[in-house]
């Protein structure tokens, strides 16, 4: 059977966890939370804060916290995402607008934002779709235009690029996942990261239930106390201590997830000449980190066709987001603004193949071959 997904192992995991247990710091803020943070920063450009958080989910509240989000407020983002875009928001009150993806990136299409903004909009919130960059120029214009905030929803963008600059770098705040299913991982985990100093102080407090026990810890203050409003955010050093072994490793991780990637690219390539499947598209400037492998079906009968055909032959391929606007859930608290052309249409056509540190090339070939089969008897 080749699975979907292994969670990331590089083989230094536990001696770093018992290193964490040795230090007798197990809760957060240890060493290793201080090193994960510290390769971030760097990775982020040297200009940005980092936090680890407890989770993606829980860096998109902080975020929804620091920009104040009030109920009635509108957050943009697309239809096209997992449900903790949009939920971190919707704990505040918030209305979602959604608007349309791209065809080719799947990201928000950053032409239908600007239509979609209205007096009480607060924030965008561009997802990274695979780890390929929305069109950020384009949406920080706008957003600087209506004075609107940016929160990068870059759960799959770790150590990818855009022009240069890290995803997550680019808005206002960027948020990071190391669940098991990225490209790092910490079991559960994540990232926020501050684009302006002055959000350090707010996000410190935020992440320790509302007290300045950051600062009492770096011996600024003598004593801490509650200061405002906050939750429990910030994971434990055990954690911190696994994906530390990931980070350490990161440009090894980064290069085999790239040639397993590219190795499907070239392998499935003449079915896209062929006018039989879509692939990936990276726009130029954009440089992607591997996050996933998916080919476009072309609807959703041949994909279930498909998923079928490559279950039977032991090769586990699975679909992606069923858009938000269709949901329960996403009926009460959203919108779609404007017309869905491409949202609906392209989730039921995403067909992503296994993609894993250590994904052997012979599995990759595998896959290809079923897929050409499939595509000969079709
Ligand atoms: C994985 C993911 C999340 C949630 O990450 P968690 O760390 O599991 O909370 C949010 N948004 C996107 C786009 C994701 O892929």
């Amino acid at each position: 059977m080749i699975t979907f997904n292994k969670p990331p192992y590089v083989g230094r995991e536990l001696d770093y966890i018992k290193k964490a247990i040795a230090n007798q710091k197990i809760s957060g803020d240890g060493e290793f939370t201080a090193k994960c943070t510290a390769w971030l920063e760097k990775d982020c450009g040297g200009q940005s804060q980092v936090l680890l958080t407890t989770s993606c989910t829980h860096a998109l509240e902080m975020a929804a916290l620091l920009l104040d989000i009030q109920p009635g407020d509108e957050i943009i983002m697309p239809a096209y995402t997992f449900v903790s875009t949009a939920d971190a928001f919707v704990l505040r009150g918030a209305k979602i607008v959604f608007v349309d993806i791209r065809p080719d990136t799947n990201n928000i299409d950053e032409t239908r934002i600007e239509e979609a903004i209205t007096k009480k909009t607060r924030a965008i919130v561009p997802v990274h779709y695979a780890g390929v960059s929305c069109e950020m120029d384009t949406i920080m214009a706008i957003a600087r235009r209506h004075h609107l905030a940016v929160v990068e929803d870059a759960a799959q963008g770790v150590h990818a690029y855009y022009k240069g600059r890290t995803l997550g770098t680019i808005g206002d705040i960027g948020c990071y996942s190391f669940h098991e299913t990225k490209n790092y991982s910490m079991g559960e985990g994540g990232a926020v990261i501050l684009n302006h100093p002055e959000y350090r102080e707010e996000a410190e407090i935020i992440r320790e239930k509302g007290t300045n026990r950051s600062r009492f810890f770096r011996g600024e203050i003598d004593k801490y106390t509650w200061v405002d409003k906050g939750s429990s955010y910030l994971p434990s050093d055990m954690n911190a201590a696994y994906l530390w072994a990931q980070l350490e490793k990161a440009d090894d991780i980064n290069d085999n997830r790239l040639a397993s990637w590219k190795r499907y690219y070239d392998g499935l390539k003449d079915l896209q000449d062929a006018g039989r499947i879509g692939l990936p598209v990276v726009p130029e400037g954009c440089v992607h980190n591997a996050h996933m492998f998916y080919i476009k079906a072309k609807d959703l009968e041949e994909r279930t066709a498909l998923i079928n055909q490559m279950k039977g032959a032991g090769i586990q391929s699975i679909f992606h987001y069923i858009p938000l606007h269709t949901a329960p859930e996403g009926k009460k608290v959203g919108v779609f603004s404007g017309e869905d052309r491409y949202t609906t249409r392209e989730s039921e056509r995403i067909l992503r193949l296994p993609m894993y540190y250590q994904l052997s090339p012979k599995d990759v070939d595998r896959t290809i071959a079923e897929i050409h089969q499939f595509y000969k008897e079709h």
